[in-house]
């Protein structure tokens, strides 16, 4: 499944990544725990996608393979169409100029014993862009890009409230002119109070930049604000992709709609109307899952070959996606959430 969009040009495809790790299941056995499996989607230049889902539901781990932290186990990942997947680390250099990561932990994601100009700088270093005073100035310039400045670069880390280091890696990932951006949950481990302080300096550099973000995150609300599309991930597979606001209006995959309904709404009437979806059981374990639907075990709508064969990603509406056999199936006969 590769959503289109009219004319508008892909920058980065992924075609049915799959990312296993090997487990030990007891004396001798061994099992795979599939954080991604099969999965596929587009983004297009200039464009923020949002990747969202539970914790374990495999969205950082599609972030990191995307940027080959993580070695594919299979799949392609193409930027400007050219397949990275199997490349070498040498192969990757002039690759890893055009894709940069956020992390989530500004605490953890920056070296304590590097000044912030040696820390924004080392990308110059290790492409060796740039030297002596021409190198400082593109550090005060990242710097203020960030709404930081020039005396910052000689301090350290520790000396930076949270907001102020996720600038800092903001700062680093724009050293080598990405075109394209992993924001793997840049503002979660953030006061509330800065979150927005953040999101609207990724979208001010967005339009500045023409940069193009994969936004991955658990808060559905602010994934909203700043997302152009939206890609729901269940238990390592995305389930459905559509337009932020028809997503959030329409959604038509079950587990889409029990994630929306649990988004507390401000207005107390409107509030008291809306229904919140409880979904029965726990998440199940990405170790050898069955075959079948990822969801089965949960949906209120399950039926037999929801538990025998993995349901299709189709486009249910025009540049609507959905992974299920009712929305898609002989068996719908209208959406989930008016399903008996
Ligand atoms: Fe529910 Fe079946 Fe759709 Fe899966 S395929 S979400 S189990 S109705």
């Amino acid at each position: 499944m590769i959503p289109s969009n009219g004319d508008r040009q892909v920058l980065l495809e992924v075609r049915n990544l799959r990312k296993y790790f090997p487990v030990r299941k007891g004396w001798g056995r061994h099992g795979q725990l599939k954080a991604v499996d099969d999965v596929s989607f587009s983004i297009f230049k200039g464009e923020t996608l949002g990747l969202v889902g539970e914790s374990g539901c495999g969205k950082t781990t599609v972030g990191r393979t995307i940027v080959r932290l993580y070695r594919p186990t299979g799949g392609q990942v193409l930027i400007n169409g050219t397949d990275i997947a199997g490349m070498t680390q040498r192969q990757l250099k002039p690759f890893r100029r055009t894709m940069q990561i956020i992390f989530q932990d500004p605490y953890a994601s920056l070296n304590p014993r590097m000044t912030v100009g040696d820390i924004v700088g080392e990308p110059l270093d290790i492409h060796g862009l740039a030297k002596g005073t021409a190198r400082q100035r593109m550090i005060y310039d990242l710097l203020e890009s960030v709404g930081l400045s020039e005396e910052h670069a000689s301090r350290y880390p520790h000396e930076f409230s949270g907001g102020q280091r996720q600038r800092i890696g903001i700062a680093r990932s724009l050293a080598l002119h990405p075109d394209l951006i992993i924001c793997d949950e840049p503002i979660s481990a953030l006061d509330v109070s800065i979150q927005a302080q953040v999101i609207n300096l990724l979208d001010d550099l967005q339009r500045e930049k023409g940069l193009t973000y994969l936004f991955i995150a658990h808060d559905l609300s602010m994934v909203q604000h700043i997302s152009h599309r939206i890609g729901v991930m269940y238990l390592g597979c995305l389930v459905e992709v559509a337009g932020s606001r028809r997503l959030y209006h329409k959604p038509l995959h079950p587990y889409t709609q029990a994630l929306l309904s649990a988004i507390p709404i401000p207005d107390p009437d409107a509030s008291a109307q809306s229904r919140r979806i409880i979904l029965e059981g726990d998440v199940p374990t990405p170790i050898d899952p069955p075959p079948g639907c990822p969801f089965c075990s949960r949906c209120p709508y399950v039926m037999d070959i929801c538990r025998k064969e993995r349901p299709p990603m189709l486009e249910s509406e025009p540049d609507h996606f959905v992974a299920c056999h009712l929305v898609n199936g002989p068996a719908a006969a209208g959406e989930p959430g008016s399903a008996s």
